[in-house]
């Protein structure tokens, strides 16, 4: 199988002020051809350190693909960095020359000298046009005494016009290279919630292995954990077709733990539940400060499951909404309960989720610190303690997947029960 490295290039980029967009792109569009990325690398504007990465990319990688460098000034040095490595010229090319003349004539501009270096190319390769920019860019085929040829194709950095350049020129000619095109890369995503990343992988014996085809891979943000099978094939279908036993494999071994699919967050399944059984629900939160309610109300068409929330501190005690219900000492379980009766009754919903305050500084060094859940519905109340533990960047967005969670799985069980 052939592989592929990209090479965004760019003090901007190697000093961390800007992020490197184009390589993740780029990886995306050659996964969508089948190709296989095994390198990103990022280099700054420095001859030398240029030369040397392209030498090393030329060596081990079959197709490269750089972005940057291109433009007129100083500090754009790709051209002389991938004339350097291949061991070829730098030599004019009067048509790209006229080309680059003409845009600033029709603009009516003159062309400073600098841009005159913008038509000059290592001798023997291809040109990449570039639209509705002045830099052209290269595509060399590069002789290995070991191996087939390897093969660069330099863009500029600029996203819109490297893109472009990929999508009118390089796709295209990329069709041409053994290897490429034969196959194609589909990854989808299984989303869970409610367990650790390692207790998970514990559930799912020999499918998260290397070489296992097709592939899983297990990766945890803020607490959502994401499953990304990934399956190779000549065809999309086949490829699909390729997961499918995987994918049902992973639902059997965690049953309720998986809530949804790619981009699916927790609010996301509650509101397709809730829609299926035509109910709906309002919040009330202390700790959580109003998260599950933002959440909620960026679904599409929130308002038919969604009514309202109230969010509180302690002392506001819900602006009288709560000291009108004769809630009992704010912060214990029973107040956290009332609370989400509250909100139910004011809101005249299905259902009241309510999230309690946090727990103290100091209980939450000490590593002591629980806080409170509770779900009123028409025939019950239910209401859960949580650990308040983990890293600090995280504990309010899980605590509030967790409040969405509890209602989930609620839910889940009025279904099995209908
Ligand atoms: P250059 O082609 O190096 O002159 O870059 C032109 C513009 O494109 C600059 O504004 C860069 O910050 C931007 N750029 C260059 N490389 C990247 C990259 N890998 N990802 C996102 N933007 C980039
Ligand atoms: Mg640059």
């Amino acid at each position: 199988m052939i592989h592929a490295e990209i090479i965004s290039i760019g003090d901007e980029l190697s000093s961390g002020q800007r992020l490197d967009t184009n390589s993740q792109w780029l990886s995306q569009q050659l996964g969508d051809l089948g190709v296989r990325v095994l390198f990103h690398t990022t280099v700054g504007d420095e001859l030398e350190a240029n030369v040397q990465v392209f030498q090393t990319a030329l060596g081990r990688a079959d197709i490269v693909i750089a972005t940057g460098g291109l433009g007129p000034t100083a500090d754009d040095l790709t051209r002389e960095a991938v004339a350097g490595a291949t061991g070829k010229e730098l030599v004019l090319d009067e048509a790209v020359l006229g080309q680059i003349e003409s845009r600033f004539f029709r603009q009516a501009r003159s062309m400073p000298q600098s841009n005159r270096v913008q038509a000059m190319f290592p001798a023997g390769c291809q040109v990449i046009p570039n639209p509705h920019g002045t830099a052209p860019g290269i595509d060399v085929e590069v002789q290995r005494h070991d191996r087939g040829p390897s093969r660069l194709f330099a863009l500029p950095g600029v996203p819109a016009e490297m893109r472009e350049m990929w999508n009118a020129t390089v796709e295209p000619r990329l069709g041409e290279i053994p290897g490429v095109a034969e196959s194609v890369i589909v990854h989808r995503r299984i989303k869970c919630f409610g367990a650790g990343e390692s207790h998970l992988e514990q559930m799912l014996p020999d499918l998260i292995r290397r070489g296992r085809q097709p592939s899983v891979g297990i990766t945890v943000h803020k607490a959502t954990i994401t499953l990304r099978v990934t399956a190779a094939a000549p065809t999309r279908e086949e490829a699909v077709e390729q997961i499918q036993p995987t994918w049902a494999l992973i639902h059997e071994q965690l049953g309720q733990l998986v809530y949804g699919q790619e981009d699916d967050e927790l609010q996301h399944a509650v509101a397709q539940r809730l829609r299926a059984r035509g109910e709906n629900v309002a919040v009330a939160e202390c700790g959580t400060r109003g998260m599950v309610a933002q959440w909620l109300g960026n679904v599409p068409q929130q308002e038919d499951f969604f009514q309202g929330a109230v969010v509180c501190t302690p002392t506001s005690q819900g602006a009288g909404l709560f000291s009108e219900h004769g809630i009992p000492e704010f912060g214990s379980e029973n107040s956290v309960q009332a609370m989400a009766l509250a909100v139910r009754e004011h809101f005249g919903t299905d259902w009241g989720l309510a999230v309690g305050e946090f727990p103290s500084r100091e209980e939450q060094q000490q590593g002591s610190g629980e806080f409170c859940l509770a779900l009123a519905g028409d025939r019950q109340m239910e209401s859960r303690m949580r650990r308040f533990a983990g890293h600090p960047d995280i504990l309010l967005e899980r605590s509030a997947k967790q409040a969405l969670d509890l209602l989930r799985l609620r839910l889940l069980r009025e279904d099995a029960a209908d």
